[in-house]
């Protein structure tokens, strides 16, 4: 089972994706994550890395490709993973689908959420994570806080602010969204494999609603 989570920053993809994982007991693989754990570990990737996700940029997808392969040809992935930021290029999906179909595997859903753009700006400026990298537990100052202001509830260590979570950056980061997105979603609808969701406090759905939604249907309940 190979899920793969589309749609802008800040439309909730890491908190869809931990709770599938969870629901479905298969490992999440959040590039984004990768690239920052090499970021604060100064490793090779980490340096270059860096220099383009600092400016809300795409990192080369020479590099990206390279850490996701590495990690699905893990053993824990045998059953299947959710793929958090990855593909997020055209020619990402094509090498993907080339990569799994050579071990007899596919992607059987690709979740492509949405979510109005004040929306996702109100929500990333006010996002938190906890910087216990075996945790990352995402919160939000005014959607989901955490108990106690800057502590995470489950392990108790300090929650951070992402470099890249300024207003700015993210407007350059759905900037770099819309401009490549749309070939991506096109690839898997042709593939009979699209799930549209929209996630909008307006309609009352967020991440965690919808996520449950999608283990139901998932599991075929
Ligand atoms: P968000 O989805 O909130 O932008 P992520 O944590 O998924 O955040 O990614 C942070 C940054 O890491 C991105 O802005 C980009 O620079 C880089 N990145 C993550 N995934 C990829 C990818 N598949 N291809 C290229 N760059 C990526
Ligand atoms: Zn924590």
């Amino acid at each position: 089972m190979i899920i793969i989570m589309l749609g802008a920053p800040g439309t909730g993809k890491g908190t869809v994706a931990t709770i599938l994982a969870e629901g479905l007991n298969i490992p999440q693989i959040s590039t984004g994550d990768m690239f920052r754990k090499a970021i604060s570990e100064k490793t090779k990737i980490g340096i270059e890395a860096e220099k383009y996700i600092s400016e809300g940029k795409l990192v080369p997808d020479d590099i990206t490709i390279e850490i996701v392969e590495e990690r699905l040809m893990q053993e824990d992935t045998k059953n299947g993973a959710i793929l958090d930021g990855f593909p997020r290029t055209e020619n990402q999906a094509k090498v993907l689908q080339k990569f799994l179909e050579e071990q007899g595997r596919t992607v059987n859903y690709a979740i492509n959420l949405s979510s109005p753009e004040d929306e996702i700006i109100e929500r990333i400026v006010n996002r938190r994570v906890c910087s216990n990298q075996e945790c990352k537990t995402i919160y939000n100052v005014t959607l989901s806080p955490s108990k106690v202001e800057g502590i995470c509830d489950k392990c108790g260590q300090k929650l951070i602010q992402r470099q890249d979570d300024t207003e700015e950056t993210v407007k350059e980061r759905i900037k770099t969204y819309k401009e490549t997105s749309q070939p991506i979603i096109d690839f898997y609808k042709e593939r009979n494999v699209l799930v549209d969701a929209l996630v909008s406090k307006k309609i009352n759905k967020m991440g965690k609603d919808i996520a449950q939604d999608l283990i139901k249907m998932i599991k075929g309940e």
